[in-house]
């Protein structure tokens, strides 16, 4: 067992634990911990927050949870707790934090008797006291466009009547009803509820083998929480659905490259005559591009079609730890910086998708890494995305020390002084004011 120093054990958080069914307990007397990397730590006051409300809770079964007793500092793995006179065994409780938080410490488990691989989603520490559950994060942007309180899917479904009245049926719609009613992407819904950011999925394909890839999974893996798009859109449905959104939503933008799809690099044709035909159309809103950046190439014919803005996804800025993650076919970590780079000489307002993990992404080596290329390539804006991934799976994977961190809102400190410049947030910005 480890002692834990250094703050008010008594005033931290209580620990979580949950039974084999997910029925949530809060424990009468061991502390909430949160781990950094592979190491516990128990969270200083300034880094805790009441949980958002729009948060989600897990329970991790075959993983007990690991608290602090406040009167010894030492931390302790709950593996069975008697629930009415009845023993049952424990498992840890996560958070995935509402749009917009950065969480500062993952759940504090015992991860090693799990045999299984967790769905990608991004686990957070969760704690309870004073009536109300705790998280270690801290909300980095806070964006109306992107606040769960302004989709009321009571208004969705007549939405999409609506617009099935107004527009041809194609493919593309159907994919996306699907995305906007099962999936809740918050891109698809705009899309009918005919404002802000809509989504263009249009690749099947990807060169790269993400850990956690959203759309795509090997079979023996685990489920990927959203499914890959399985047929390529015509040019006319995807020009049709942008033209018609970007002429009458306030505040338009289409993305090109979404979680239901693979890289939209390997669409580059189709992505340019897109574009340009779009742009014959319309001047307005914003065409947007999330992308893994694996081809500068590319990169470069999608923006001598139109393209205003451009988001590379990275989890790192250290090229071993991007290669263990990302494991590219074709491409490497250097191609990606020279995409970033080309992107903001070609005058494209560009953003890096930087997946963030507590105890990897804010050690000292990563961020001296970060800083060097955010010199070096000029970019506008950092969005601090948490990386949703069994936390066990990528502790195992990427390469070097399994933390500590120096502490994730102390990183995002750091950057915000260092490159005033630069935004730091979650969310991709309307580049054309219209
Ligand atoms: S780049 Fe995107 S689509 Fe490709 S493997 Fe990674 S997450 Fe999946």
């Amino acid at each position: 067992m480890m002692r834990i120093d250094a703050v008010k054990t008594k005033n931290l958080p209580f620990m979580l634990y949950a039974d084999t069914h997910g029925r949530i307990y809060e424990h009468p007397h061991l502390r909430m911990l949160g781990l950094s990397g592979s190491v516990p730590q128990a969270i200083a006051e300034e880094d805790l927050a009441p949980m958002p409300a729009f948060s989600k809770l897990f329970y991790i079964p075959d993983a007990p949870p690991i608290g602090l007793d406040p009167d010894t500092g030492k931390t302790e793995i709950l593996s069975e707790m008697a629930i009415d006179g009845v023993p049952h065994r424990c498992c840890a409780v996560a958070a995935f934090l509402e749009p917009g938080w950065v969480r500062g410490h993952l759940p504090a488990a015992d991860y090693r008797a799990k045999a299984y691989t967790l769905p990608s989603w991004a686990y957070g520490a969760v704690g309870f006291r004073e009536d109300g559950y705790w998280v270690s994060g801290f909300q980095i942007e806070y964006n109306p466009k992107w606040d769960p309180r302004n989709y009321d899917d009571r208004k969705l479904v007549s939405a999409i009547r609506r617009f099935r009245k107004r527009n041809p049926e194609g493919p593309l719609v159907r994919h996306l009803v699907r995305c906007a009613t099962e999936n809740h992407c918050f891109a698809a819904k705009n899309l009918f509820l005919g404002r802000w950011e809509a989504p263009l999925p249009v690749s099947r394909r990807c060169n790269a083998a993400c850990l956690g890839c959203l759309s795509l999974q090997p079979v023996a893996s685990f489920e990927a929480s959203h499914e890959r798009i399985s047929f390529t859109p015509s040019r006319e449905e995807i020009v049709r659905l942008a033209v018609g959104h970007l002429t009458h939503a306030p505040e338009p933008i289409v993305s090109f490259g979404q979680g239901c799809e693979g890289e939209p690099l390997t669409e580059c044709r189709l992505i340019s005559q897109s574009i340009r035909e779009i742009r014959r159309e319309t001047g307005r809103g914003t065409i947007n591009l999330n992308t893994n950046g694996s081809r500068p190439d590319r990169v470069r014919d999608i923006a001598a079609a139109g393209l205003d803005s451009i988001r590379i996804s990275m989890n790192s800025a250290r090229p071993e730890v991007y290669h263990a993650y990302y494991r590219p076919r074709g491409y490497a970590f250097n191609d990606v910086v020279e995409a970033i780079a080309l992107s903001r000489d070609l005058g494209l307002y560009t953003m890096i998708n930087y997946l963030v993990f507590p105890g990897i992404t804010d050690q000292e080596p990563e961020i001296e890494a970060l800083k060097q290329l955010i010199d070096r390539t000029g970019v506008n804006f950092l969005h601090l995305k948490n990386l949703c991934i069994d936390p066990a799976l990528y502790l195992e994977r990427i390469p070097g020390p399994r933390g500590p961190g120096m502490g994730m809102s102390r990183m995002a400190e750091i950057l915000r002084d260092e490159f005033p410049n630069l935004e730091v947030g979650y969310f991709n910005q309307a580049v054309r004011r219209d």
